[in-house]
């Protein structure tokens, strides 16, 4: 059994899957312990199934391929290899040359030191200024601020985790970038490295700047689930408690001034008034049948509500 599982997500790279299987080796090898690539072919369209198949009859043992149907992205990639990885490390990687197989020994040193997640940092990246490094610079700031997870660079898939953190949850959209704030929420030790970064030498980058938007829109997916996927009646129920007393209130001046002073109550305040007490109790609604559905989630899943890192009990097991 594999020690080390290398998770690669690939799309249209054929010219770099052997040069990236070399350095793997040549990284790996040395180390002593089981390993295992796992690449996904992300249904490429050029020479890459046929590169992949002969990196497989070449090396078995430590080659496995997974082949999709079509082009599911990126993250549907990675969540197949992790699904597949059988090695107690999973480490994740692109195939485009631009993250260093070089740098595993060192994550896996900081795993061993007991961190729980090592997540790379491509201080000195070596892409374009306008569409990558600015929008990724401001979008990984806005992470760390709304998750509380401090990180520098969300964007670098080269990343090493314990498998028990990866497990419990389902990547979608764009979201493997946010695996270290899922992995944060069951209590993992999370730190970072700097990793070497290369230009892009073969093939095309796969995305342009409409990325960054799909990743803000994640962040709003992912701060709702960290925060309140298992109590959504906090969020719901307290805009919507805010909102309905606001529109109360304003409905009982109104009404107060009505009998008090015989004023007639001004149309704007009162539609005002009206429309809030009707969209907050709306919400409190809402947020009750959210409630019912996380139930459902939990309990026809059997997934816990909690985590447990380790039990320190007297065995009481007859031998
Ligand atoms: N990739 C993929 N499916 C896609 C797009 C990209 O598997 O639909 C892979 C791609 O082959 C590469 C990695 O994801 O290994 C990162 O892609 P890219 O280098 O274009 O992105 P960037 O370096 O800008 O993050
Ligand atoms: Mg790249």
């Amino acid at each position: 059994m594999p020690e080390l599982s290398l998770v690669v997500p690939v799309f249209n790279e054929h010219e770099s899957l052997s040069l990236l299987f070399d350095a793997i080796c040549k990284s790996l090898n040395p180390l002593k312990r089981a390993w295992e690539v796992i690449f996904v072919d992300d249904g490429s369209r050029d020479e890459t199934p046929q590169v992949l198949a002969g990196l497989f009859k070449q090396d078995p043992l430590h080659v496995r391929v997974i082949r999709f149907r079509r082009n599911f992205g990126q993250t549907a990639a990675i969540a197949a290899g992790i699904d597949h990885a059988r090695g107690e490390v999973i480490i994740l990687l692109d195939a485009d040359l631009q993250n260093d197989p070089a740098d595993i020994p060192a994550m896996l040193k900081k795993l061993d030191e007991g961190y729980d997640v090592v997540s790379g940092w491509r201080r000195n990246r070596k892409d374009s200024w306008i569409s990558r490094t600015l929008p990724s610079t401001l979008a990984n700031g806005l992470i760390s601020l709304v998750t509380g997870v401090h990180l520098h660079d969300f964007g670098c898939t080269l990343k090493a985790y314990r498998r028990d953190v990866l497990e419990g949850f389902r990547l979608y959209g764009e979201m493997h970038r946010f695996i270290p704030v899922f992995a944060d929420s069951v209590g993992a030790r999370i730190t970072e490295m700097e990793v070497t970064h290369h230009p892009r030498l073969h093939g095309r980058g796969k995305y342009g700047l409409e990325r960054t938007f799909k990743v803000l829109l994640d962040l709003f997916t992912v701060k709702f689930l960290i925060s309140f996927a298992n109590k959504p009646i906090y969020l719901f129920g307290g805009a919507g408690a805010g909102l309905a007393l606001l529109g109360a209130l304003d409905l009982v001046y109104l009404f107060a001034r009505r009998i008090l002073q015989d004023i007639l109550p001004n149309t704007t305040l009162l539609f005002f008034g009206i429309i809030l007490f009707i969209i907050g109790f709306q919400s409190i609604l809402l947020g009750l049948i959210a409630e019912l559905l996380v139930r459902t989630y939990h309990e026809s899943q059997q997934k816990p509500t909690y985590r447990v890192r380790e039990v320190l009990e007297a065995n009481e097991k007859k031998q």
